[in-house]
């Protein structure tokens, strides 16, 4: 797979990343595997990861302003 921005190559990395959950609740999802270019800095999630990443966030009580989550596969 090639980067839409650049063309460059994706490499598998882990990250953290921040989701918004609510106007203003955010959760961070630690360790998350993303696929990120080596060349700029755009990333993207593959499906199945995005998927559990939905999953924990509707297990996550909206009225928290900020949650730490850890990804685990
Ligand atoms: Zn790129």
């Amino acid at each position: 797979m090639k980067c839409h921005n650049c063309g460059g190559s994706f490499e598998q990395i882990t990250t953290d990343l921040p989701f918004k959950t609510g106007p203003h609740s955010i959760i961070i999802i630690k360790e998350l595997p993303v696929l990120q270019c080596g060349n700029c800095s755009e990333f993207l999630l593959e499906d199945a990861v995005m998927e559990k990443v939905d999953a924990i966030i509707a297990g996550t009580g909206k009225t928290v302003e900020v949650e730490i989550l850890r990804y685990a596969a």
